[in-house]
């Protein structure tokens, strides 16, 4: 089984989990499934995963069978497991605990779809409302700090699987990308008394610049300081700092956003490899006027390589000004 493992020198955590080598590699040069092999993401081939744990579903059918529209299963190579009873393992030089957490997929249609632009906005409400429920239904659990849902779309984004899936996995811990941005929009509140994404979305909307689409309750921007190119957020306009508290208004406004910003990106950039994540508040924290939810979309064009590995640091060939006036003109 998988456990966490701290770095001694600059206390990252590593989940090493022997485990998930056996994935299989169904995509690309790699592929080694078969064409003829059946999907276990379809509808139909509901046995060809482990048993749902929720599902979105339009008439009242039995789980694990079909007519659903989003489907929720565990990973079946899970990095974490939720039953494992917690345990810690420290020689007072190295430490690790065991992979105490949950490692769920979001299977984002019944049909072999393997882009989602190509869903309807109904069905991306739909998707976003699975998100919506398993986060909700995670968060209230003590034992996770910390939920992150993302999406790796494509081969070269690190999908196993061609079907459109999200994951969703609970940590025991936030994470060190999660808590930078904490202590960052913590220390400008302290400053100034005012949330720092309030004020970016203010500016974005006034300059125009980096703006990509300004929807009723929702933007889309190219940040000022974009690690990849091409690099778009999409956060609501209203003060937010929970993802997980969104009500029914929020969601089909969430779902068109996403919509119109994927539609621009596959368009302009000719259906590239993609990753996506949502920051929301840690669990443990009920409210904040400082931090504020966002769905972060960044296109893997090229590969991080050895600087931005040895050094955290970015090099991005595309300013977001020039990104964002390309997707805004994508669609015309
Ligand atoms: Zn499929
Ligand atoms: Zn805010
Ligand atoms: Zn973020």
């Amino acid at each position: 089984m998988s456990e966490f493992r701290k770095d001694p020198i600059t206390g990252r955590q590593v989940i090493v989990a022997p485990h998930r080598a056996q994935r299989p590699r169904e995509l690309g040069v790699t592929n080694n499934r078969s064409p003829a092999a059946p999907c276990p993401f379809c509808a139909g081939n509901e046995a060809l995963t482990p048993p749902e744990i929720w599902a979105m579903r339009k008439a009242p059918t039995q789980p694990n069978n079909p007519r659903w529209s989003v489907r929720v299963v565990p990973n079946k190579y899970p990095a974490l497991i939720q039953s494992n009873p917690w345990s810690r393992n420290s020689d007072s030089f190295y430490d690790s605990q065991n992979g105490v957490g949950a490692h769920e997929v979001i299977v984002e249609s019944p049909d072999h779809v393997t882009s989602l632009s190509a869903l309807g906005v109904e069905q991306l409400t739909d998707v976003m409302g699975a998100y919506h429920q398993r986060m909700g239904a995670l968060r209230s659990d003590p034992d996770f700090r910390y939920l992150l849902l993302y999406k790796n779309q494509g081969d070269r984004a690190g999908a196993t699987l061609e079907h459109i899936h999200s994951q969703l996995i609970a940590l025991p811990f936030v994470p060190a990308e999660a808590a930078s941005e904490l202590s960052g929009a913590d220390t400008h509140y302290k400053l100034t008394g005012r949330c720092i994404y309030c004020e970016i979305i203010e500016r974005e909307r006034r300059e125009g610049t980096r703006l990509v689409l300004d929807h009723e309750m929702f933007i889309a921007f190219c940040p000022y300081a974009p690690r990849f190119a091409y690099e778009t957020w999409l956060i609501p306009k209203i003060h937010a700092a929970i993802f997980e508290e969104s009500t029914q208004r929020d969601l089909p406004a969430f779902g068109r956003a996403l919509h119109d910003t994927l539609a621009r990106i596959d368009k302009a950039l000719d259906d590239p490899p993609f990753n996506y994540f949502i920051h929301s508040l840690p669990t443990a924290l009920t409210a904040s006027p400082h931090y504020h939810w966002h769905l972060e979309i960044l296109p893997q064009l090229s590969r991080a390589a050895g600087f931005e590995l040895g050094s955290g640091a970015y090099i991005n060939s595309v300013a977001p000004e020039d990104a964002a006036r390309l997707l805004r003109d994508a669609l015309l």
